[in-house]
C-alpha cells in the first residue's frame, strides 16, 4: 500500500463501481454522487475523518471534530451546487473515548447541523482501536442543475469563493515548532463549508465545480483531467486566508505551498463562462484564472511571468503524514 497513492488506489476501484446512466445522474469520480429519483435529485457524499491522520486530539477539540466531520462532507453537497439534508454517523469508538467525549463529538456534529440546516437521523456504534468519524450526507439538487467536474471548457474563468492555505500553514507552524496563529489553526478546525456559494454559482452558470480539500492545484487538476482541459491561474489573485503570508515569511518558505498547495481549505473551485462572472462575484467569487486548451495540466502564473506546474502540490493522505 505505501507505494500507492490514494488516487491510484481508487482508480484500481472503478470496476467496481457505477458510472452515471439511467437514474445515475453522477456517478463516482465526482464530488458526490447523484441519484434522480422520479425528478427529485438526491445528491450523496460520504468522508470518514480518523485520529492522528486528519485531527489531532490535542489541537482540536472532540466538538472541532463533529463540526468538521459535518462540514467536509457538507463542502461535497456544495460543490455540486446541492443543499445538505440529512446524515448519518459512522463512529469507530476506542475505549478510551468516555460517553461525555462522544457528546462532545455529537454536539459539534449539530453545530455544524444547524449552521447548514442538515438534520442527524442516525448511525452506527462500533468499537474499535483508533477513533475514526464518518458522516455520510444526502442533499438536495436540481437533477440536471448538479454541476459536476467535466464541464469546463476553454475561455472560462476560474472563480474561487473562500479562503486558500490557513489549514496546512497552521500545522507547517506546528510542526516547526513555533505557535500556530489561532486564525490559521482555526481554519484547520472549524472549516466553513459554501453551500449558499455553491447553489449561487450553480445559478450563475458554473460549468465545472469542486470543493478543495486536496489543495487548490491539485483539486483544480482534478477539474482539468475530467474536463479534458488546461487551466492557468495567477498566484496573485488566489485569495489567501489572513495570516498566511506572514507565517510563510516567518517559516521562510513560498506561501503558494501554502495557498496552491495546502489542502484542507473547503474553499469552492468553478469555472463560468466570461458572461457568468459578474454573478459569481456577486456570490462572493474571486476571478483567478482562465481555461485553456490543451492536456489536462494547471499551471501557476507568477507576477514576474514565469510558471509552475501547480500538479504534486497537493496532499495525498497515503503519501504525507497526516496533522
Ligand atoms: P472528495 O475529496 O471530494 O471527498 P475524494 O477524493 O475522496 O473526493 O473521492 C473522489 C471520488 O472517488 C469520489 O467520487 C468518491 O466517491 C470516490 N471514492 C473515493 N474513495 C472511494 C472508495 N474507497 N470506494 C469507492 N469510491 C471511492
Ligand atoms: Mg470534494
Amino acid at each position: 500500500m505505501s507505494n500507492l497513492g490514494e488516487f491510484e488506489l481508487i482508480a484500481r476501484l472503478s470496476p467496481f463501481l457505477a458510472s452515471a446512466g439511467d437514474d445515475l445522474v453522477v456517478g463516482h469520480g465526482d464530488d458526490a454522487a447523484v441519484i434522480d429519483l422520479d425528478g427529485r435529485g438526491v445528491c450523496l457524499a460520504v468522508d470518514v475523518l480518523v485520529d492522528e491522520v486528519h485531527f489531532r486530539r490535542d489541537l482540536s477539540s472532540m466538538a472541532d471534530v463533529g463540526w468538521k466531520a459535518v462540514a467536509v462532507n457538507v463542502s461535497d453537497m456544495a460543490a455540486m451546487g446541492a443543499r445538505p439534508t440529512v446524515a448519518v454517523v459512522g463512529l469507530c469508538r476506542p475505549p478510551s473515548l468516555d460517553a461525555a467525549a462522544v457528546e462532545q463529538l455529537y454536539e459539534g456534529m449539530s453545530e455544524a447541523c444547524r449552521e447548514w440546516g442538515l438534520r442527524l437521523v442516525g448511525g452506527d456504534t462500533v468499537a474499535a482501536q483508533a477513533l475514526a468519524v464518518s458522516v455520510t450526507v444526502l442533499g438536495d439538487v436540481q437533477p440536471d442543475a448538479a454541476v459536476r467536474r467535466s464541464g469546463a471548457r476553454p475561455g472560462d474563468r476560474i472563480v474561487v469563493v473562500g479562503e486558500l492555505g490557513g489549514a496546512s500553514a497552521a500545522l507547517a507552524q506546528l510542526r516547526a515548532g513555533v505557535d500556530a496563529d489561532e486564525r490559521l489553526l482555526q481554519a484547520h478546525r472549524r472549516p466553513v463549508a459554501r453551500v449558499d456559494a455553491g447553489a449561487a454559482l450553480a445559478a450563475a452558470g458554473a460549468t465545472a465545480m469542486i470543493d478543495v480539500s486536496d489543495g487548490f492545484g491539485a483539486d483544480l487538476l482534478h477539474v482539468c483531467e475530467a474536463s479534458g482541459v488546461a487551466a492557468v491561474v495567477d498566484a496573485e489573485r488566489l485569495p489567501a486566508a489572513a495570516g498566511v503570508h506572514e507565517a510563510a515569511r516567518a517559516l521562510d518558505v513560498d506561501p503558494m505551498v501554502f495557498v496552491a498547495g495546502g489542502g484542507d481549505d473547503y474553499a469552492l473551485v468553478a469555472t463560468v463562462a466570461a458572461d457568468g462572472v459578474p454573478a459569481a462575484e456577486a456570490a462572493g467569487a474571486v476571478e483567478v484564472g482562465e481555461v485553456i486548451q490543451g492536456s489536462p495540466a494547471a499551471t501557476l502564473r507568477l507576477p514576474d511571468g514565469s510558471t509552475r506546474d501547480l500538479a504534486g502540490m497537493g496532499w495525498d493522505h497515503y503519501r504525507q503524514e497526516g496533522p
